[in-house]
């Protein structure tokens, strides 16, 4: 490369989708193209991984006009380079009405990064009460001390949800289905009411991503995901995006910027080769998923089934109307169990890994208790009997479903000879 060439400038929009271009085609079809510019590929397949914090400049005047403050334009790393644009250029061609996305270093910096973009002092924000244990804990660890107040909702109390506001209230987090307990709410109308108030909707839609859950086609602003999960999808990446219209897409990435939030090239480019085989990962999750929690329905030892997919499951209608598909995270309640038998089903796992995170081509289980960390919804929830409520999270990796079965049939076996 001679000292006096410009490489890689893009059009000046680097995360933006170009215009319109295979908009009527399938998910598969959009992830394989997503992000593939020329002028960050070359003659390969995938963009280049660019190491770089200095770009060097030919003389003075290379250096005066080489700073424009948009994307596609290499001039500090920080800023990016065309392996972490074409990430998020990918991102924002799977999210339907994005015109950009921020890249952050985790699904945790992801929501921090976006509620410190469009909050201030003084603000309120509403939760749902469901959300990532992380997210909640934001509240107290970050927001409280910027002077903003958090407050928590039911977020199956879709009449209630206009009630919860006040004339502070200038965001909403949504999440949904919710961790753990897998509630589906009615975001589309949820976000409706946060849109007649005037607050902002954000929702964490790391379990249905953008394929399952057109989050800002459904009345959100900001849709934000843990890459670590699908779209990194081989538990070897850690990265966080939030994606949204051009108004907030530049709140964004004003605030991401200003905070010196930017993710490794490496990583950039391992997000960018699982992207390509989401669609098939989720496919093939999602219907052992569905195979999985039909046969845990017929297991004694079960008493709940928390998997929106299945018919009949809590959520499932919601999840019907609302969702394009879904993934191979959900939960079920051990009958009656006691903490003994919760451990003991756990540990006679041997396919399943006992592990947090999910979304990797591997199975993992995780047993919960959410009673303490919820505040407006009880757990168990109204109706149960009191002792069902050891929760088992699976996530359904790529195995063989026969034998995912056949690892729950023994260890299901192996808690009752207790
Ligand atoms: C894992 C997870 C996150 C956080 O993502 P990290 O990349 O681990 O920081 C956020 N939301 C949900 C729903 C998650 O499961």
């Amino acid at each position: 490369m001679g000292r006096r060439s410009r490489p890689a400038q893009g059009n000046g929009r680097g995360c933006v989708k170009e215009g319109g271009k295979g908009k009527s085609r399938g998910p598969a079809t959009r992830a394989v193209e997503a992000g593939r510019r020329k002028q960050w590929t070359g003659a390969v397949v995938n963009p280049p991984i660019w190491r770089a914090s200095t770009h060097l400049y030919a003389d003075s005047a290379d250096l005066a006009a080489g700073r424009p403050d948009e994307d596609g334009h290499f001039y500090y790393g920080r800023r990016g380079s065309p392996t972490q644009w074409a990430l998020a250029d990918a991102l924002t061609q799977l999210e339907p009405g994005a015109a950009g996305t921020v890249l952050y270093p985790s699904g945790v910096s992801a929501i921090s990064g976006a509620l410190l973009a469009v909050l201030r002092a003084g603000d309120v924000l509403l939760v749902t009460d469901n959300a990532y244990e992380p997210s909640r804990m934001m509240a107290r660890a970050v927001l409280a001390d910027c002077g903003i107040e958090t407050r928590f909702f039911d977020p199956l109390d879709t009449a209630g949800f206009a009630g919860q506001f006040c004339d502070r209230t200038k965001a909403v987090l949504f999440e949904c289905p919710g961790s753990l307990t897998m509630e589906v709410g009615d975001v589309p109308a949820m976000a409706a009411t946060a849109r007649e108030k005037g607050a902002v909707s954000l929702i964490d839609n790391t379990w249905a991503s953008a394929l399952g859950f057109p989050a800002l086609e459904r009345g959100c602003d900001i849709s934000i995901m843990s890459l670590t999960k699908h779209v990194g999808g081989h538990s070897d990446l850690m990265m966080g995006s939030a994606s949204a219209d051009e108004k907030f897409y530049r709140k964004l990435r004003h605030k991401s910027q200003a905070l010196g939030v930017v993710v490794s090239p490496d990583d950039a480019a391992l997000a960018l080769r699982g992207l390509r085989t989401m669609p098939l990962r989720l496919e093939r999750s999602t219907a052992s998923a569905l195979q999985i929690a039909r046969w845990l329905t017929d297991q004694q030892q079960v008493a709940h089934v928390l998997c929106p997919l299945l018919p009949g499951a809590p959520g499932h209608a919601l999840w019907q109307r609302d969702f394009t598909g879904g993934c191979g995270l959900f939960s079920f309640v051990l009958r009656g169990a006691s903490p003994a038998q919760s451990a003991a089903f756990i540990d006679a796992l041997e396919l399943f890994g006992i592990g947090y995170s999910w979304g990797g081509f591997e199975s993992l289980a995780i047993p919960f208790d959410p009673s303490r960390a919820r505040s407006e919804t009880p757990w168990p929830p109204a109706g149960w009997q009191q002792e069902d409520r050891h929760g088992i999270r699976l996530s359904i990796g790529l195995e063989d479903p026969a034998d995912l079965i056949q690892d729950l049939h023994q260890a299901l076996d192996a808690m009752g000879k207790l």
